[in-house]
């Protein structure tokens, strides 16, 4: 396909300026950007242009997206509308505070919302990304620890089954990274963790549901451990739609915790836009939370409010506002019912697809997943030389996006799947149909697979050239 600039004609335009009929000034040279190389088309080529690349795009929109970790749902459009509603995009951030109470007092609300949800005492918006939040949270309890004088607390405990993301905020917040490991069960090994921690264990972080989509086990008992040696404990609850209205992390005993709302609340993961990893802490870590919270005073008006223990601002003003109204309409239009029922279709769903292709690829057996679970094609790699990579090219020509490949790094040829709450009964069994007939084809034809994806423009990029030296013009 020619790029925009391929398509360029000279003196193509999509717009005509009337002569004009007021005088004109030319501005000097020196102020002037000298040709921009611009291209200059009609305006007909113009949308064919673009809507001839949207074509070329896969999203959710579009078809099936089961890319496990990242909670491709579809989101319903009414809350995109909410978010454009000209009250929350034609305002900026520097206005006075009398002038955005609607703004101020929907941000309000929105950390209500999640801090009921999640059993925390206090919340900041702030952070832009899961990762974000994970690195707000580990400053949070550096400034705890250093706050009481317990210098000494330089360790993080971090399970082999945790999120990649954990062990990367940890060094960058300054810590040392202990990775505790998983027992038979592939739950946190107890043993280990016991002989790990010590006065200088900072936290630890536990991804639940963890990486291989299943619940945590013995939280209670890892919980006890890490307090009892005076580390705090911190609760990775980007896949928070595998728990919504079920369980709560506060309740469970956790002392900090970060949410993806572009995974759990009506933002796409991966959808290339802002996102917001908002982090929710007990009271003993309010004082450190960043600056500015929003408060409401007795006369019902919202302020900002600053504090002096505070450790300082982690994002640009209150963080990605469009993406909080979007969150906010999403959890006012199910309601507390509906956000809990969303959770269980998120784990329905995603059992329900297991069950369907267990006999032929393999999982954690003898236990239910979460919203996801995690295949091994070890086995029929070995067999017929098809890999995990193989099979997922392969269902792009069936129409659906690839599950996550090669993730956990715990699990060889690993597939993970997340169907998500939002798949009907057909797309499921359609699911399970093309992974079945996939696998059979491996078995009779593996040369294929192998040749997969034939109907995309470009069937296997080099990958890790295309990150190295990305070409993004023709
Ligand atoms: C997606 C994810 C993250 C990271 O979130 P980003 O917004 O991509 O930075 C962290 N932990 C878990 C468990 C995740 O699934």
């Amino acid at each position: 396909m020619e790029t925009i600039f391929e398509k360029s004609k000279k003196g193509k335009r999509c717009s005509s300026i009337k002569p004009l009929r007021v005088p004109t000034h030319t501005i000097k040279n020196k102020y002037t950007r000298g040709d921009l190389n611009l291209p200059e088309v009609a305006e007909i080529d113009l949308v064919r242009h673009y809507t001839a690349l949207s074509n070329r795009a896969f999203g959710v929109d579009t078809g099936f997206y089961p890319l496990g970790s990242c909670t491709m749902k579809y989101n319903p459009k009414l809350n995109d509308e909410a978010a454009n509603l000209p009250g929350f995009t034609q305002i900026h951030p520097s206005q006075e505070v009398e002038t955005v109470q609607g703004c101020m007092e929907a941000m309000y609300m929105l950390s209500e919302q999640l801090m009921e949800i999640t059993g925390m005492d206090g919340i900041s918006l702030q952070p832009s990304s899961g990762a974000h939040g994970e690195y707000l949270g580990l400053l949070l309890i550096d400034a705890y620890h250093k706050s009481r004088k317990q210098t000494g607390r330089t360790k993080i405990l971090i399970p082999d089954s945790a999120h990649g993301t954990n062990p990367a905020s940890a060094a960058m917040a300054g810590f040392e990274v202990v990775v505790v490991p998983s027992n038979a069960d592939k739950g946190v090994d107890i043993d280990a963790l016991k002989a790990l921690v010590g006065n200088d264990t900072a936290a630890l972080m536990l991804t639940n549901p963890t990486t291989l989509g299943l619940f945590e086990k013995n939280i209670k008992e890892i919980g006890k451990i890490v307090h009892d040696a005076g580390g705090l404990l911190y609760y990775d609850g980007a896949n928070l739609n595998a728990i919504m209205g079920i369980a709560r992390p506060g309740d469970m005993g956790f002392d900090v915790i970060h949410l993806n709302i572009h995974k759990t609340f009506s933002t796409p993961h991966g959808g290339g836009g802002p996102g917001s990893g908002p982090v929710g802490v007990k009271t003993a870590l309010f004082p450190f939370l960043p600056n500015p919270s929003i408060i409401k005073t007795k006369r019902s008006e919202f302020e900002f409010k600053f504090l002096e223990s505070s450790i300082g601002k982690i994002g640009a003003y209150y963080g990605n506002f469009g993406v909080y109204i979007k969150a906010l309409a999403y959890i006012l239009t199910l309601g507390g019912d509906g956000l809990k029922e969303s959770s269980v279709m998120a784990v329905t769903n995603a059992n329900y697809l297991k069950k369907g292709i267990a006999d032929l690829y393999p999982t954690e057996k003898g236990r239910h997943c979460m919203h996801e679970f995690v295949v091994s094609l070890e086995d029929l790699k070995a067999k017929t030389g098809v890999s995990a990579m193989d099979i997922a090219k392969a269902m792009i020509d069936r129409g659906m996006h690839p599950p996550t490949m090669y993730f956990p790094l715990i699990v060889h040829e690993a597939l993970m799947i997340e169907p998500t709450e939002t798949e009907s009964k057909d797309t499921l069994d359609n699911a399970i149909k093309v992974l079945r007939e996939l696998y059979e084809l491996a078995l009779s034809n593996p040369q294929a697979l192998k040749n997969a994806p034939a109907t995309t423009v470009i069937s296997r990029p080099d990958e890790a050239l295309a990150a190295r030296q990305p070409k993004v013009r023709g």
